[in-house]
């Protein structure tokens, strides 16, 4: 397996297991396609990450995964157009001619650090939405699934909250020696790292996390 862990493959079966069961072979389809389309375009913007973990498809998929236990379409379609708003967002900003700037004070930063966007990323991410709010419509029963607009927000808000947690709270590091800054604490460059803002506790992880609970809070919200 080129993209996943042995434990990240395991935690993918049960997150594809589970929507399978809660919301049937639509669901099942809605989570291939943000899988697929991320996969896409990490290769077009020709990014070779690392393996994904168990941990980092939970924090994506998790909240999904119980929206759909529950049967419930909108909160799991909002939960996926986030996490794929997100994704869409980093690889589509990977193109930017510009490098982004912070989403709290403007400030340019460089390629890669959290809570950074692009106007073309910010773009790449509502079309994201976009196309799993349409594919939600497609594929759930009919009224299961929120509108176009309040799935799109959904995701657009996940996003943002993804954005906003990286630009102030996620936990930041940096090498005491040569400045270099990163983002796990469990880190050794020329020193081990050490926690310069943030909560050392809230990794990526934890943010994407809560970028798919605002994306199912707000789907769910929007469809009463
Ligand atoms: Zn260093």
């Amino acid at each position: 397996m080129k993209w996943l862990t042995r434990d990240g493959l395991i935690a993918a079966c049960a997150v594809g297991a589970g929507t399978t069961w809660g919301l049937g072979w639509g669901g099942l389809a809605l989570l291939g396609a943000f899988l697929l389309s991320g996969s896409l375009l990490t290769q077009l913007a020709q990014r070779q990450g690392p393996r994904r973990t168990a941990r980092q498809v939970l924090a994506n998929g998790g909240v999904a995964t119980v929206a759909a236990l529950f049967g419930a379409w909108s909160a799991a379609s909002g939960a996926i157009a986030a996490a794929a708003a997100d994704t869409w967002a980093t690889e589509v900003g990977a193109f930017s001619p510009f490098p982004p700037r912070l989403i709290t004070s403007g400030r340019r930063v460089t390629r890669g650090t959290s809570g950074g966007i692009t106007a073309l990323g910010t773009l790449g991410g509502v079309a994201g939405a976009l196309v799993i709010a349409w594919l939600a419509h497609a594929l759930a029963p009919r009224g299961a699934a929120p509108g176009l607009a309040t799935l799109t927000g959904a995701g657009v808000a996940g996003m943002l909250a993804d954005s906003l947690l990286g630009a102030t709270l996620q936990g930041k590091y940096q090498c005491p020696a040569c400045d270099a800054r990163f983002e796990r604490g469990n880190t050794v460059c020329h020193e081990p790292v050490q926690l310069t803002g943030g909560w050392g506790w809230l990794d990526n992880d934890g943010v994407n996390l809560v970028a798919t609970v605002s994306g199912a809070a707000v789907a769910l919200l929007g469809s009463h």
